[in-house]
């Protein structure tokens, strides 16, 4: 179950270790939040934006962000400690900014969503139409100004244990590939860096392709060469699980880090000019990864551990090599990561999974206890200030070079006011305008700087020529 499954982004480091061996859908079971804190009526609102003058529309937004925050302020209201901050209202000069910007997405899940909802069947959905039970469709995109996207290829991280990873990688890698053919006037899959400004000049979104956790390799390097020709672009290391070869952030670790082998898939990528990706991997695999990589690494979705102490986030160590390294951490929007009391209830969240793990032998028992113990303790929504807080503090501590956004969309339920969906993204632009950060560091912040990740990644794989041989 994807939803389920992706409730995984929100496991706690304290409990490391006490779920080793248990498979990623007990460890992560049950789903624990309300679906988007938007209701889809405000979604058709944005269908008619391109009907109405400028005026209009400002006046259209600024509305939409007050009711997005009156319904945001009910269901958020017993975490609330701090004075609420105001709605962000868009302007001129910031829609300008976002237009004239990349922005480029580490992260967004539709793959997976068409899998589980749509038996991958193109046939059974149209994308042109708003999707309400979607964070992405078309229609949202274009109202995002989203030009690049890449999409993830993710399947589950217990497929290690069950077989099949490589396959099923292989079928989202597919179903990928037969968006893009489905759309062609919105869609192009993209290769290269210059790929992505040429297909966005041409007013298409550049599409690419992440692999998410290196369980889909299976252990292969010739896998994750085949998955490179196929157009994947980066490959974060690990997802949930700790592998054979590297650790996660939350899993047991059994390397410190990388194994050799956990070396020898950096280098790979960087021979390839694959991005190695550090989501989702423990501080030391991002540690390792960072002093194996010859190229700048990304974090595909995580957001800063300084702001909400959760161990997917990206601690300032880290952060301090990510600048050395010229690489870029790109902040995902997930409430239970953005908003601090969030990122404590995940944790109070995981603690309670052990103690009713512990006390449940019956399946269905246990799962009834976690889902009233979750009603019991909703985590907070949070707005766009929250996601903006993470970038300010990623900008400061490893500069406004290295920061880049990482929605996550259709990989989570949960998500901050004014980040309900792909459509959404020029909240963000406003808010750093608001905020005093300059043009030419929002349009890095937007996708200037991911893009330039990758193509110095391409570069490294240049220079290191075809001499290797595996
Ligand atoms: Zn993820």
């Amino acid at each position: 179950m994807m939803r389920e499954l992706k409730y995984s982004e929100a496991v706690s480091k304290p409990d490391l270790g006490a779920t080793a061996g248990l498979p990623s859908s007990e460890r992560f079971g049950v789903a624990l939040l309300d679906k988007l804190a938007v209701a889809p009526d405000v979604g058709s609102i944005w269908v008619l934006k391109p009907l109405l003058g400028f005026a209009a529309l400002l006046l259209l937004v600024s509305f939409v962000g007050v009711s997005r925050s009156a319904r945001a302020g009910e269901d958020s209201a017993p975490a609330a400690k701090k004075p609420a901050r105001p709605p962000v209202v868009l302007s001129d000069e910031a829609l300008r900014i976002h237009r004239a910007a990349p922005v480029i997405d580490g992260h967004n899940d539709l793959p997976w969503e068409l899998r589980q909802k749509h038996q991958s069947l193109l046939s059974s959905i149209d994308l042109r139409q708003q999707q309400p039970t979607l964070q992405t469709d078309i229609p949202r995109l274009r109202q995002g100004g989203v030009g690049a996207q890449f999409w993830s290829a993710y399947v589950p991280a217990d497929t290690a244990r069950t077989g099949g990873a490589a396959r099923q990688t292989l079928e989202q890698i597919d179903l990928i590939h037969r968006i893009v053919r489905q759309y062609p006037d919105v869609f192009e899959m993209a290769a290269t860096a210059d790929d992505v400004e040429r297909i966005r000049a041409a007013g298409k979104i550049a599409s690419l392709i992440g692999i998410e956790g290196g369980h889909s390799i299976e252990n292969s390097l010739g896998v994750l060469r085949s998955f490179y020709e196929l157009g994947a672009r980066y490959m974060t290391l690990t997802h949930a699980d700790t592998l054979d070869w590297a650790d996660a952030a939350t899993d047991a670790p059994r390397h410190g880090g990388l194994s050799l082998f956990g070396i020898e898939v950096v280098r790979e990528m960087n021979r390839l000019g694959m991005l190695v990706d550090i989501s989702h991997v423990s501080v030391d695999t991002m540690k390792a990864a960072l002093r194996a990589t010859k190229a700048p690494v990304i974090a595909s979705h995580s957001s800063a551990y300084s702001i909400a102490q959760h161990p997917r986030n990206v601690p300032d160590e880290v952060l301090v090599l990510v600048k050395e390294n010229r690489g870029v951490v790109m902040v995902n929007f997930f409430s239970g990561f953005v908003v601090p009391e969030s990122a404590q209830v995940m944790a109070d969240m995981f603690a309670a999974h052990r103690a009713l793990r512990a006390k449940y032998t019956d399946d269905a028992e246990f799962k009834k206890a976690l889902v009233a113990w979750q009603a019991a303790h909703p985590i907070a929504a949070g707005t766009v200030h929250d996601v903006v807080d993470h970038i300010e503090h990623i900008a400061k501590v490893a500069g406004a070079e290295h920061v880049g956004l990482g929605s996550d969309f259709d990989g989570v339920t949960k998500v901050p006011v004014q980040l309900e969906d792909v459509s959404c993204y020029p909240y963000i632009t406003q808010e750093l305008l608001n905020r005093g950060h300059s043009a030419d560091e929002i349009n890095g912040i937007l996708g200037g700087n991911v893009l330039r990740a990758l193509r110095e990644a391409e570069q490294v794989a240049r220079d290191w020529g075809n001499s290797a041989d595996h």
